[in-house]
Formats: structure tokens, C-alpha cells, sequence
């Protein structure tokens, strides 16, 4: 009959859509070998940052940090610590006792305006601490009229403006205390307080930054406002100081991990294997920097059309490629562009695309997770998705979570391929049947989404099978990090001069 007819065509319509659905999902799962070729590939990598003649053309950039030692302990003390470069910019008083090991923390979160971050506006007065809605107000900044500074200056004046009102808060106003500054962005080290910024990453662009000592621009914003005075005792990599955090409680800590609005590691090299450092006694902390991982192709076999338009959309087109399949910054991205591509496919969304699926960023990690939560019924990922302006079927939240899915699984699946890279090697270098190691990890995205640390985990176990690994959440590494580097810092200049 006719009735019978219709519903077998559309019967083979929907399988037929559902084919070229599995067509687009597919592109994401990567098989054993893939993964285990991420993995051989990434060592590769790792021991061409190390050495020295391959070192400058190197895509994992293996920056020594001068961090040599853990905390034993006895420091102790006040100290200031700066965060910048993950999501949020924050000021903090973190006071060490020793013997006890505890650590008490004050900390103040301010926003860095677009301007600042990204050098869109050339007549951006020097900041105006523009509070976000969920955080404590910041005193807006006094311009001077007609104050017009380059980008640098004006993001560096808007920091020292945001320590001014933290120290007034605290009641701390002409403290000379020793700071801190985790800066999460490759910088190129010399001793543990200098750092030249090789490039900026994620969401930073802040022109006539790249090239300078990040310590010495600190400086100098400190001295043009010329009202306090602060010792500015490291800069350190938000890897590093999660490791540090960790490395307090934990002995066998000697990786930093970072999965949040970006993606890298930092570990325990011996300094025999760095060339780049005299000496060869001894370990140091090596910053990777592994988001630049593929950006010489390497990963090209398994990128897909999306991660390139992803890639082409960044701040940074060519650069961090691996980052870019695996942080919190671009992973809502990835599944934007998939969604899009579906919908001129016919395949959601009625085939409309929305001005609200054309708009960059809406996807954070924040509803990744909630999206993906297994506890969530449909009609409430329906919901999110109408909260994002996303007018949705039940059909269309089917697919959409689906494609979140897959999408955050390969990134914790190629972030278990890079660290099972790193585990191996140091299970080789000390010549042991099994190592037991302990991982410290911060980051939104494995805090927050509900199954990246399980296949991360997975992942390693699977690619690594000798080496038993400890996952240790970090609480607030880069702040508590920053100032233990600094004590430990402190410890060991006092011990010099004495
Ligand atoms: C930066 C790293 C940082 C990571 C996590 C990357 O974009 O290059 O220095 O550790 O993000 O914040
Ligand atoms: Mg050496």
C-alpha cells in the first residue's frame, strides 16, 4: 500500500542519514595503532627538543625551567603569586608553613579585557579592570587622559593595576613580599627569573610581547606606577607548578599535566640528557610545550577537515596543532565545526544554520561536560542546547551529544598517547622493569568534563603497560606552585649569600 511505502522510505532516509553521520564520527576514533604511532612519534619529538642540534627546529620545544629540586619542607613565608594564561587572571597570598606542610591561600580573580589580551584597539586606555560578573570587582583603572600606551605596556600596567587593588584588599599596601609568576605561555629561560616569551598561545595576541623578558616588563609596569615595590623572585609554567603542588605531598611526583583551556606537560629530565643546560648532575624540570606537537605535519594523517578549519579560525593558524585537537579552547570548536558541516549536510537542525552555530567560542568546556554527563536526560541537553540558541529536536540533541563524545574522546585519548610517550621514556632512562610514577593534573577540562581522566587513564595504561601511574589532582597548582618555587627559590639565594 501507499502508507507502507511512505514509511519504508523513510525508513531508508533516516538510515541513510545516520550512515553519513557515522561517516563524520568515524573520522575521530583512532585505532590502537594510530594511537600507539601518536605515541612513537611524540618520543620522537621529545628527544629532538632535548638535543642540541635539533633543538631550534624542534615542535615540542623542551624548555628547560630551572626548577631543580622539590620542596623539603621547611620553607616558609608569605608570598604573592601571579596566574595568568589560564581561565582566569588571579592574584593570590599564599602563606607557607613549614614542617606542617600547610599552605593558606588568598586569591582574587580579575578579567583582562578583550582588547588587552588580543591587541584589538591601538587607543585602549590601560585597562579598565572590568569585573566578571561572578568574581570579585576590581577598582577600575584611573587613565590618565589621553593615555594611549603599546599593547605590552598597557597589558603589563593593567596586571600591576590588579596586584595594587589585591595588596589594598588585603590590607598589604607597602609589602615588599616575593612574587611568584606563573605565566602559562612558552618562555624561553635563562635562570628561573627570566623568561622570554617565545609566542603567545590560546587566547593571548598582545602585540610587542613576543621577544621580551616577561619579568622584566613586570618590572617596569611596577616602576611606572611607582607605589610598591615587589621582589620578583620566578616565572614559572603552570605545568611546573602543578607538579610542584603535587610534589609536596607526594615524592613520586615528577610530571605536571595540564588539560584545561590549553594543553601541555613538563616532567623530571636527568641533566644529562639536556643539552642544552652545563652539567650533568641531577634532574631538571623540561616545560615540553607538546601543543606544538604536529605543527611539522606529523599528525596529518589523522587531522581532519575540521581541526584545520579550527586551525584557520585561531589566533595562531599553523601553530599548536596539538593543542588544538586536545584543549578546552578548541575542542567547543571542533564540535561547531562538525555541527555546521551536518547542517549543510541536512543531517540537523532542519538544515538551517543559525547566526548563533556561526558564532565562535559559544561551545565551552563548561557545557561539553554538561552535555556529556551521563546523568542527563535528553530533553535537558535539549535544554543547554536552547540555552546556547541552538533550536534543537530530540534527534538533533542525539547527534549533537554524540558528536561531543567523539570529539573529547580522541583528545583524551591523544593526551594518554603524549603522556604515555613521556612515562616510557623515564622508565627507560632510569633502566627499570616497571616504574611507579605520579602525575599531578590541573586544568577545567579534567576537572570538569565527566569522562576525559577515565580514557585518559585508559589510554596510558593501555600504551604504557609497565609503568603504574598515579593521577594526583593538583588544588590550585599554579597558584600554591608559583609561590613554592619562589620559597624553594628564596631558600637557596639566602643559602648562597650565607
Ligand atoms: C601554553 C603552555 C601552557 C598550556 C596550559 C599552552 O597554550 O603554551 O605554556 O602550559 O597552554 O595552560
Ligand atoms: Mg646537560
Amino acid at each position: 500500500t501507499k502508507g507502507a511505502a511512505m514509511v519504508t522510505a523513510v525508513a531508508s532516509r533516516v538510515q541513510a542519514q545516520r550512515k553519513q553521520i557515522d561517516k563524520v564520527l568515524a573520522l575521530f576514533r583512532l585505532t590502537r595503532e594510530q594511537l600507539v604511532g601518536v605515541r612513537d612519534k611524540m618520543r620522537v619529538e621529545l628527544e629532538y627538543g632535548l638535543k642540541r642540534d635539533t633543538h631550534p627546529l624542534a615542535t615540542v620545544k623542551m624548555l628547560p625551567t630551572y626548577v631543580c629540586g622539590m620542596p623539603d619542607g621547611t620553607e616558609k613565608g608569605k608570598f604573592l603569586a601571579l596566574d595568568l594564561g589560564g581561565t582566569n587572571f588571579r592574584v593570590l597570598l599564599v602563606k607557607i608553613r613549614s614542617g606542617r606542610r600547610s599552605v593558606r591561600m588568598y586569591n582574587k580573580i580579575f578579567a583582562i579585557p578583550l582588547e588587552i589580551m588580543q591587541g584589538t584597539g591601538e587607543e585602549v586606555n590601560a585597562g579598565q579592570g572590568v569585573p566578571r560578573s561572578e568574581v570579585p570587582a576590581c577598582h577600575p583603572i584611573q587613565c590618565r587622559p589621553g593615555m594611549t600606551a603599546a599593547l605590552s605596556l598597557q597589558l603589563f600596567d593593567h596586571i600591576v593595576q590588579c596586584i595594587a587593588d589585591f595588596l589594598d584588599y588585603m590590607g598589604l599596601k607597602g609589602a615588599q613580599l616575593p612574587l611568584g609568576f606563573t605565566f602559562s605561555f612558552p618562555c624561553r629561560q635563562a635562570s628561573i627569573d627570566k623568561g622570554t616569551l617565545i609566542e603567545w598561545t590560546k587566547g593571548f595576541k598582545a602585540t610587542d610581547c613576543e621577544g621580551e623578558d616577561v619579568v622584566d616588563m613586570l618590572r617596569e609596569a611596577i616602576k611606572r606606577r611607582n607605589e610598591f615595590d615587589l621582589d620578583i623572585v620566578a616565572v614559572v609554567n603552570d605545568t611546573v607548578g602543578t607538579m610542584m603542588t603535587c610534589g609536596y605531598e607526594d615524592r613520586n611526583c615528577e610530571v605536571g599535566l595540564i588539560a584545561g583551556t590549553g594543553s601541555n606537560m613538563c616532567y623530571m629530565e636527568e641533566m644529562r640528557n639536556i643539552e642544552l643546560v652545563e652539567g650533568d648532575e641531577g634532574k631538571m624540570c623540561i616545560n615540553t610545550e607538546w601543543g606544538g606537537f604536529g605543527d611539522n605535519g606529523c599528525l596529518d594523517d589523522i587531522r581532519t577537515q575540521y581541526d584545520k578549519e579550527v586551525d584557520e579560525g585561531s589566533l595562531n593558524p599553523g601553530k599548536q596543532r596539538y593543542e588544538k585537537m586536545t584543549s578546552g579552547m578548541y575542542l567547543g570548536e571542533i564540535v561547531r565545526q562538525i555541527l555546521i558541516d551536518l547542517t549543510k549536510q541536512g543531517l540537523l537542525f532542519r538544515g538551517q544554520i543559525s547566526e548563533r552555530l556561526r558564532t565562535r567560542g559559544i561551545f565551552e568546556t563548561k557545557f561539553l561536560s554538561q552535555i556529556e554527563s551521563d546523568r542527563l536526560a535528553l530533553l535537558q541537553v535539549r535544554r543547554i542546547l536552547q540555552q546556547l540558541g541552538l533550536d534543537s529536536t530530540c534527534e538533533d540533541s542525539i547527534v549533537v551529544k554524540e558528536v561531543c563524545g567523539a570529539v573529547s574522546r580522541r583528545a583524551a585519548e591523544l593526551y594518554g598517547a603524549g603522556l604515555a610517550a613521556i612515562v616510557e621514556k623515564r622508565r627507560e632512562d632510569q633502566g627499570f622493569e616497571h616504574l611507579k610514577i605520579t602525575v599531578g593534573v590541573d586544568g577545567t577540562l579534567y576537572k570538569l568534563h565527566p569522562h576525559f581522566s577515565r580514557i585518559l587513564q585508559e589510554t596510558v595504561k593501555e600504551l604504557a603497560p609497565r609503568c603504574d601511574v598515579t593521577f594526583m589532582l593538583s588544588e590550585d597548582g599554579s597558584g600554591k606552585g608559583a609561590a613554592l618555587i619562589t620559597a624553594v627559590a628564596k631558600r637557596l639565594q639566602q643559602a648562597r649569600r650565607e
